[in-house]
């Protein structure tokens, strides 16, 4: 997974009201630092534990900190640019977002439709008489919604999840990636671990299960709850782990049609490609070759009515954001609080602005970034960019124990890198997408088969290199390993990680750290095995790549010793490829700032020295607060370290030691060898 993942949105919808005006003035918060903690003992504390004592999370709120503050700032541009959208021409795409968030506002028009609009849904799966009827519908549950190597999103709550990306073997041509799925819980240690919390939580999502059933008008919730949620427990044990799902040669499994249905039976797959749309698609890449056999054998010995209830749950579930208040109060009772410890929902509009810049991103981004990212911050970005391509280049240079042909393949990589700033090169076309004003659940089922479609029926056309996987919008940004190439939204160029009107040291050590880290996932335990074409080769010489996985083995090492809890640890192989990124990223965003100096000493601001700015901005950039149950989702199944220990990334750079006086005996201080210096 190479996304940032500055916010930790994915788990906690995140966005809520700020009571405090947020520290983001472009400039160093100084008043959020703690000077009482020595900057060699906890680095994150002595940045941010100011800010932190002050700022409680929000109740509506899963964590908080620098990376919400700006989601919060954006989300707010944001619903300004969709309710003006609304007075646009009709059938423009400005009235498409202006709708699409007006049916969500509609509460009296939802609330009046019920649950009739899932009715021929549930109708359908009720009729489902044989294992071909079953194979059909859950084929048509198929939807292109994981992504194994630029977004880390591997879970879906359908059987199966499909990806349409380049051929890890032949990145011209688009393949469809097959994957486990069929989960609503987070992962399988949530079915079948034994710890007090996960009992608990089981409990809780059972009687979750018949809840939603019961609101559904579903007989005999309580008994089917049960049945799904033995069932789910099942599928849970057949599931592959997410380190062998991280494992590209692992999951890089071409198999026939054929062969699939030949090896993975229980399942009429010809019914199910069929109900799918892909009843022409001869080839798939099988990236839990272990586990979809077991799924595919589950539809056949367990029983069809099982099945039923199960299909039932899930399209309930599917759906249960835009179906009426009952409905998704409940989902917040669950996920947001049970799960996540989140004691508010947070309010409609703020949920309406998020399924709206979901749902019609790019029509939303370039709203956004029509009024909020001027030409000129985009060329500074993309200067930026190109100072640390150079810098990266250098270390590529300096490195005394990579050989020659190493650093040619390494440095034909870098040129080749394709680096978006800002926004696409051309947009999506959204014409033949149909909103309706006082439509909510048709929106919804029609954007989703709109996106469905779209993703499909790239199969067999030529691969389209200036496709983002994130909306401008967004503020993240993402590695893409088989394009080459490098999303950076626009929302995340702005204040306090980017900000023309602050020092350089401290745009460097924010946004060129995060810059920083795009660029040396391409070099990190994943990125390094796909060359400058996309392909997943190995380019390395068999001693480079030795000494490279050694030096990786120090920094899982250090990783793994962070402990938030005493019964939980980080997982430092888990967490490898994003802990590289920090660490080259961090460094390479170093070197570049020293060479934007050009020999000059850096202004002191706030009494501190530019290298002083620079790893302090860095560390501010990693300001966040978790409640205790989202950390340790994060730990179970996210390939980052919690953000404390991303600020301490610094104890890997020499520079650091010299900029705070970080002598032996300081609890973060490493002896020189045990520094991970690996780019
Ligand atoms: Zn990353």
């Amino acid at each position: 997974m190479k996304r940032l993942s500055l916010v930790l949105l994915a788990a906690c919808h995140g966005g809520a009201a700020t009571t405090s005006a947020p520290q983001t003035t472009g400039k160093l918060d100084t008043a959020g630092m703690d000077r009482s903690v020595a900057p060699g003992d906890d680095f994150f504390a002595f940045a941010n534990g100011g800010w932190i004592k002050t700022h409680p999370i929000p109740p509506d709120k899963a964590a908080y900190g620098t990376g919400a503050e700006v989601f919060e700032r954006t989300q707010k541009r944001t619903a300004e640019l969709i309710k003006t959208a609304s007075a646009s021409p009709a059938g423009s795409e400005g009235k498409k977002v202006g709708d699409f968030y007006a049916s969500y506002m509609d509460e009296a028009g939802i609330a009046a439709k019920g649950i009739t609009p899932l009715k021929p849904t549930l109708d359908a799966i009720a009729a489902i008489k044989d294992a071909s009827s079953l194979s059909r519908a859950l084929g048509s549950t198929l939807r292109a919604d994981v992504d194994v190597l630029n977004t880390g999103n591997f879970t879906t709550q359908n059987l199966f999840g499909l990806w349409i990306a380049q051929d890890l073997d032949d990145p011209s041509r688009y393949s469809a990636f097959l994957l486990q799925g069929g989960l609503v819980m987070p992962s399988r240690d949530y079915y079948l671990e034994d710890s007090p919390r996960m009992v608990e939580l089981r409990t809780k999502f059972q009687a979750h299960v018949a809840t939603m059933l019961k609101l559904a008008g579903i007989a005999a919730p309580d008994a089917a709850a049960a049945r799904i949620v033995a069932l789910e427990k099942k599928i849970a044990e057949a599931h592959a782990t997410i380190l062998d799902t991280e494992d590209i040669h692992k999951g890089n499994n071409h198999w026939t049609r054929a062969e699939l249905a030949q090896r993975a039976q229980g399942l009429d797959w010809d019914a199910f490609w069929a109900a799918a749309g892909l009843a022409k698609q001869q080839e798939f890449v099988i990236w839990h070759p272990i586990a979809i056999p077991k799924l595919a054998a589950l539809v056949r010995s367990e029983p069809l009515a099982t099945w039923r209830d199960y299909l039932a749950y899930h399209a309930i579930e599917r759906v249960a954001g835009v179906l009426p208040k009952a409905f998704t109060d409940e989902e917040f009772a669950f996920f947001g609080t049970a799960l996540n410890g989140v004691e508010v929902q947070r309010d409609r509009w703020k949920r309406g602005v998020d399924l709206t810049s979901a749902t019609l991103g790019e029509p939303v981004g370039k709203l956004y970034i029509a009024k909020y990212f001027p030409a000129s911050e985009k060329a500074r970005a993309e200067a930026m960019v190109q100072a640390e391509l150079a810098a990266f280049a250098v270390r590529i240079d300096n490195l005394a124990w990579m050989t020659p042909a190493t650093k040619a393949k390494a440095k034909a990589k870098l040129t080749a890198l394709k680096v978006g700033v800002g926004y696409p090169d051309h947009w999506r076309d959204y014409s033949g997408l149909e909103i309706k004003a006082d439509d909510l659940f048709g929106n919804f089922e029609r954007a989703d088969t709109f996106e469905y479609q779209f993703r499909i029926a790239r199969l067999g056309t030529p691969v389209d290199r200036g496709e983002w996987v994130m909306t401008p919008q967004t503020v993240n940004a993402v590695n893409l390993p088989a394009m080459n190439a490098l999303n950076f939204p626009a929302a995340i160029m702005q204040p306090p990680f980017f900000d023309p009107t602050q020092p350089a040291s401290i745009d460097y050590g924010s946004m060129g750290s995060v810059i920083g880290h795009e660029i040396s996932h391409s070099f990190d335990n994943t990125g390094a095995d796909f060359d400058a074409t996309g392909r997943m080769l190995n380019w390395w010489t068999p001693e480079d790549l030795a000494h490279f996985k050694a030096s990786s083995e120090i920094l899982a090492k250090q990783y793994s010793a962070y402990a938030p809890f005493p019964d939980v640890h980080v997982d430092g192989e888990q967490t490898l490829g994003e802990n590289i990124a920090d660490t080259a990223g961090l460094a390479v965003a170093f070197d570049a700032y020293r060479a934007s100096l050009h020999g000059a000493t850096a202004p002191v601001v706030d009494g501190m020295t530019g290298d002083q700015q620079f790893f302090l901005g860095f560390a501010q950039g990693w300001r966040t607060e978790e409640r205790e149950q989202v950390l340790r989702n994060q730990l179970k199944n996210d390939g980052h370290a919690p953000a404390m220990y991303r600020a301490d990334t610094v104890r890997n750079v020499d520079a650091w030691y010299s900029a705070y006086d970080i002598k032996p005996g300081a609890k973060l201080y490493l002896p020189p060898n045990e520094r991970a210096h690996i780019w």
